[in-house]
């Protein structure tokens, strides 16, 4: 395993070169190579963008065509969240579904979505579940929408709200703990642990928000089980999973979908780009 730090400064062509660098580490031999980018990409491009939390990829870029030129091989991109489905649908804690969603829950809420064992990509949409809309009119998402998901279970948003009701004078130790610094899953795990009454409702209404959006996308394609993985998440463990299963059986009854812990850790991400880079060249294996 090879790892580097994202670039601060420089660009897309910083962070492509840094990308090929790192891929260099551990390419010897490789046939094909897999990436998965934190940003939009349009099926079978190979280009990613615009990417709100890459510093400076305010537009398109090509990704695949710098890297294959570095090293050599055919390289296919696919977003990380869709790459991180599809690797657990293979070789993780969705082996023996093929209708499943992956959902992510870290500083924000991404998704991804197998269905009849293939990636369902769409235009590049399919599988954003972080943008479903869970409360008509609700709290305000990163993106600027209302009533998203990510807004509600996803960090940022739970610590936006934490420190809104804050400000309008409640009492919290979720602000107690963090002071100035970002609200981190371990501060809304301390604070549960001590009682806190608004990390507790905070909790609660990610549970509820994140069983509505599993309850409205089984009710779409009849997906038969959610893996549930991403920093926040894994931090709660198999409990998280347990309670968002339980709201989504509140729902939906007997049809709803098993809601499982992810196993591959942040692996799921690099192994499902390159299951898929598999799948896009076969004829170079
Ligand atoms: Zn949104």
């Amino acid at each position: 395993v090879a790892k580097s730090d994202t670039p601060g400064s420089g660009g897309p062509p910083a962070v492509l070169e840094a990308v090929a660098a790192t891929v260099a580490e551990v390419a010897a031999g490789a046939a094909c190579i897999g990436i998965g980018v934190p940003g939009p990409v349009s099926p079978g491009s190979g280009r990613m963008g615009p990417a709100s939390n890459l510093t400076g990829w305010t537009g398109v870029v090509d990704v695949a065509g710098p890297v294959e030129a570095a090293i050599g091989v055919p390289v296919a991109v696919e977003n990380d969240t869709n790459a991180a489905a599809f690797g657990e649908h293979r070789q993780g804690a969705g082996v023996g579904s093929d209708d499943l969603l992956g959902l992510w829950v870290g500083t924000g809420v991404g998704g991804g979505l197998v269905l009849d064992g293939r990636l369902r990509r769409g235009r590049g949409l399919a599988g954003e579940v972080g943008h479903l809309v869970v409360h008509p009119g609700g709290r305000r998402c990163g993106c600027g929408g209302l009533g998203h998901l990510e807004a509600y279970a996803g960090r940022n948003g739970m610590e936006r709200e934490a420190r809104r009701q804050h400000d309008a004078g409640r009492e919290t130790l979720l602000v107690d703990i963090a002071g100035d610094g970002r609200m981190k899953s371990s501060v809304f795990l301390a604070a549960l642990e001590r009682g806190d009454d608004l990390a507790r409702e905070l909790l609660e209404e990610s549970v509820e928000a994140l069983a509505a959006a599993v309850a409205s996308t089984a009710l779409l394609v009849d997906i038969d089980r959610v893996v549930l993985g991403g920093g926040f998440a894994h931090r709660f463990g198999a409990r998280f999973a347990e309670q968002v299963g339980a709201a989504g059986g509140g729902l939906l009854g007997g049809q709803a979908p098993e809601v499982v812990p992810a196993q591959l850790g942040d692996h799921s991400g690099a192994l499902g780009a390159a299951l898929l880079a598999l799948d896009q060249y076969p004829r170079q294996v």
